[in-house]
């Protein structure tokens, strides 16, 4: 293999790793947003319960009030009682006090059930408290993480830039453009081997005798249908 291959094969090494940093990179946001998402949802968790706490508090106040009137208006009928003149009359207005003081006991057990419920959804909110703090503390963690991550990516992304460089510049022009070109056509790896004489990009079956100059590895042969530069053999041959 001519050094000029070789150089071809270690700026395809390096521009491989390049890539892989690159994906790497564009990682991080998405990781960042899944905590931050599970903190977002603990959050929402936690103040729907306040709020849902709230309505039942209103709802319950509401109907201790009901209760109150209703024992007003019972009271105004007892003392009602005692200037009515006639059976009639007495009649009538006990009939009023039962009916009155029927609604109440049917609107103080509702309200004991108001506040059955509300003592159940309380006894959630510690849960959903800490379940907030943790997502929380995750996030936090995972940042900080991300962020350390994220250095060490770009310093390594640095110096194979870096590497990248020396190579290129050490390659013939036209076989840099050749290289370069296949690159920007999106076909990556840009130089491959040969798999049982076919192209190790496209897999498409090479003539004999390019599979032949590709192994002899006097110069660069290009994969007709795809373009990649081949090199070298897939190690079965
Ligand atoms: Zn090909």
């Amino acid at each position: 293999v001519t050094p000029e291959l070789a150089r071809l094969v270690a700026l395809q090494e390096v521009d491989s790793d390049l890539q892989r940093l690159h994906e790497a990179l564009e990682l991080l946001p998405r990781r960042e947003e899944e905590t931050a998402a599970r903190a977002r949802r603990a959050r929402q968790a936690l103040e729907g319960q306040r709020e849902a706490l709230k309505h039942l508090a209103l709802e319950r106040r509401e109907g201790e009030k009901l209760v109150e009137s209703l024992a007003d208006q019972e009271r105004k009928f007892q003392g009602k009682t005692a200037g009515v003149r006639t059976n009639e009359e007495l009649w009538a207005l006990q009939k009023e006090i039962r009916a009155v003081r029927e609604q109440r006991s049917e609107r103080e057990t509702l309200v004991l059930e108001a506040m059955d419920r509300e003592d159940i959804e309380r006894a959630k909110l510690p849960t959903l408290e800490r379940d907030l703090a943790e997502a929380e503390t995750r996030h936090a963690e995972a940042l900080a993480a991300l962020a350390v991550e994220r250095a060490e990516l770009e310093s390594r992304q640095a110096a194979r830039r870096a590497d990248r460089e020396r190579q290129v510049a050490e390659l013939p022009p036209a076989l840099k453009a050749r290289y370069e070109r296949v690159l920007a056509a999106g076909r990556r790896p840009a130089v491959v081997a040969l798999v049982k004489n076919a192209c190790g990009g496209c897999f498409t079956a090479q003539p004999p005798q390019r599979a032949q100059e590709v192994r002899r590895g006097e110069f660069v042969v290009v994969c007709e249908f795809c373009g990649r530069l081949l090199v070298g053999t897939g190690g079965d041959s």
